[in-house]
């Protein structure tokens, strides 16, 4: 049986996902749906963009954003998931480590991706696969092409078009989406709470998301509480959230110190425009 080709976009609502879609739309490229996984932890702001985007392709395809989520999301998988394998149930209780959560990722053990991204998206596409013959289309930009995969059912629009990712930011900024800034202060948007980001990052979340740096902490010292410091419980190398807190704190005084301001100075975030 021939099956019927079916066009699916991955769009995770960055700038370079969402310069494809709005170029896919605007050339007419046949789109027969638009996969998001949600980890739960993005910016509010992405969560707006996204009902933006939703709005767009709506009016211009008839189409909704299909939206997936892990049914437990990444607090349960973090603190709560059990352990099933004997060698990691032996391991955990050699390290005083309880059998359940996965602690915080790290660049080895990305999970989080695995568990609410890659999974979520893997385990759509088989459903359709059983009916159609899918043509995934990917937002990876031309200046990131060693990340492209050979695959005839793996479509990179951006780099057969060779848009960088500036250009994508452009792209989309021009056509009036503009994230209410947050590509101005983070270079990534993803996982607010990510503890991949560079220091930078983090300095700039807890100056223009303060509300979320507060759930950072305390997602932290749960972490220490129920894991250690042991590599699950470990936010990042040499850093627990507090300790950045202190660090970020003196650098505030030492910057207000010398401008001679006070410390209520700090920048906050620009306010909403909608
Ligand atoms: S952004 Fe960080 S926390 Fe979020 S899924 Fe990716 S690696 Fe995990």
């Amino acid at each position: 049986m021939v099956k019927k080709p079916l066009f699916v976009v991955s769009c995770s609502g960055g700038k370079d996902s969402t310069a494809m879609l709005l170029l896919m739309i605007e050339r007419g490229m046949p789109i027969d749906m638009v996969l998001v996984a949600d980890t739960g932890l993005e910016f509010p702001e992405m969560y707006r963009h996204w009902d933006r985007l939703a709005r767009h392709l709506y009016r211009e395809r008839g189409l909704k954003l299909t939206i997936l989520r892990h049914p437990k999301g990444f607090e349960w998988l973090m603190f709560d998931q059990p352990k099933e394998k004997l060698s990691a149930l032996e391991r955990r209780e050699r390290e005083g480590v309880p059998p359940y959560g996965n602690g915080w990722p790290s660049s080895q053990v990305r999970w989080c991706t695995g568990q609410l991204k890659i999974h979520q998206i893997n385990k759509a596409l088989s459903r359709l696969k059983k009916d159609h013959e899918i043509f995934q289309f990917i937002g990876i930009a031309s200046d990131e092409d060693h990340r492209c995969e050979t695959n005839e059912h793996l479509r990179y629009p951006l780099v057969r078009w060779d848009i960088t990712e500036t250009q994508a930011l452009q792209i989309c900024y021009d056509r009036g989406f503009d994230w209410d800034g947050l590509y101005e202060i983070y270079h990534r948007c993803s996982c607010w709470c990510c503890p991949l980001q560079q220091i930078g990052e983090l300095r700039n979340l807890r100056r223009h998301h303060p509300e979320l740096w507060a759930k950072l902490m305390e997602l932290d010292q749960r972490a220490l509480n129920q894991f250690g410091h042991t590599p699950l419980g470990r936010f990042k190398d040499g850093w627990t959230v507090a300790a950045l807190e202190e660090r970020f704190a003196a650098e505030d005084r030492e910057l207000c110190l010398f401008s001679d301001m006070k410390p209520k100075c700090r920048r906050r975030r620009r306010p909403h425009k909608h």
